[in-house]
């Protein structure tokens, strides 16, 4: 089986600068590094280091090749990225020398998906298989609509938060992922607690506490505890947690197995300095004894 995620590809671009610069101010960096990121392009990296098959829908600029070559090399199956006429997505992210950030984030081509290329995307796909998409590009809407009207199991991580994106796409979805801060602002935007919206799965990830696991069937909630690491680093730490609990039910195990192994995951990852290029793969996270 098989994971569709139309998801974001951006390239982060790291500066150091002993200050963030004021208005006006010209500032020569100390350091400059450039990784993969954008948090589908996270999540389909993820799923693919869990050793399942991961199909990433999205969209590039002519300067994006070597994003789809990480990609490919990751083992992400990118046929599916098409280049548009519009930069690659990118995030500008300065950094001080006390670790304080500002950030751009230019979206670009990740907002250039279209009608046509979903189609020819999820016309590979069957009942079987999963669908997943997050807000950082546009259509994820309509593809969640197809991939429903085709009978797979529709995904959607509610970040970065949008209450009228999230919304629209409720209906349509079997699992929700979102962070404590995420369900805090769809419980007000909604009105109603997490657990009492129309989705059959609900996890809501807390940071070093865990997660917790609703089941609309059910309604039961389960809690799943963080694994005990010191942390360097969490960025990415939701995007390895989702792209490994989709593997894990596209392999077959429960909810509650792919959770636990998320959770290792995730927790290896928050060991970790970076993003895509440090996510562990399914070995180191079955042989970490954790
Ligand atoms: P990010 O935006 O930083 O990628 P997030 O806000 O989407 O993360 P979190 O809730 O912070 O997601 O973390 C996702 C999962 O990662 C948690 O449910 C947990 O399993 C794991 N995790 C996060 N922080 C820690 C930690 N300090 N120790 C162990 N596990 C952690």
């Amino acid at each position: 089986m098989t994971i569709f995620n139309l998801g974001s590809i951006n390239a982060d671009l790291f500066y150091a600068l002993p200050h963030l610069p004021k208005p006006g101010e010209t500032l020569a960096s100390t350091e400059y590094s450039r990784g993969l990121g954008g948090k589908g392009a996270n999540m389909s990296v993820a799923a693919a280091r869990a050793a399942a098959r991961a199909v990433h829908i999205g969209a590039i600029g002519d300067d994006g090749r070597w994003a789809l070559d990480r990609l490919t090399e990751y083992g992400v199956d990118t046929r599916h990225i098409v280049q548009v006429d519009v930069a690659t997505g990118h995030a500008l992210i300065l950094v001080d020398q006390a670790g304080e950030n500002s950030i751009v984030l230019y979206p670009g081509a990740n907002q250039a998906i279209t009608e046509i290329q979903l189609t020819a995307a999820l016309s590979e796909a069957t009942d079987a298989d999963l669908f997943i998409c997050q807000n950082e590009t546009n259509a994820q809407r309509m593809a969640a609509e197809m991939a429903s009207a085709k009978g797979m199991k529709v995904a959607y991580a509610a970040a970065p938060f949008d209450a009228d994106a999230v919304q629209a796409i409720l209906p349509l979805l079997d699992l929700l992922i979102l962070n404590a801060v995420e369900a805090e602002q769809l419980s007000t935007a909604t009105g109603t607690p997490i657990t009492a919206l129309p989705v059959r799965d609900i996890v809501v990830t807390l940071g070093a506490d865990g997660c917790d696991w609703h089941n609309t069937d059910t309604a039961q909630t389960l809690h799943i505890p963080a694994l005990p690491v010191t942390p360097v680093d969490t960025t990415g730490a939701g995007d390895t947690f989702t792209g490994y609990l989709l593997a894990g039910l596209d392999q077959g195990l429960s909810m509650a197995e792919s959770l636990t192994r998320a959770s290792k995951a995730a927790a290896i990852m928050v060991t970790r300095h970076g993003t895509a290029d440090v996510i562990p793969d399914l070995k180191d996270v079955l042989d970490s004894g954790l």
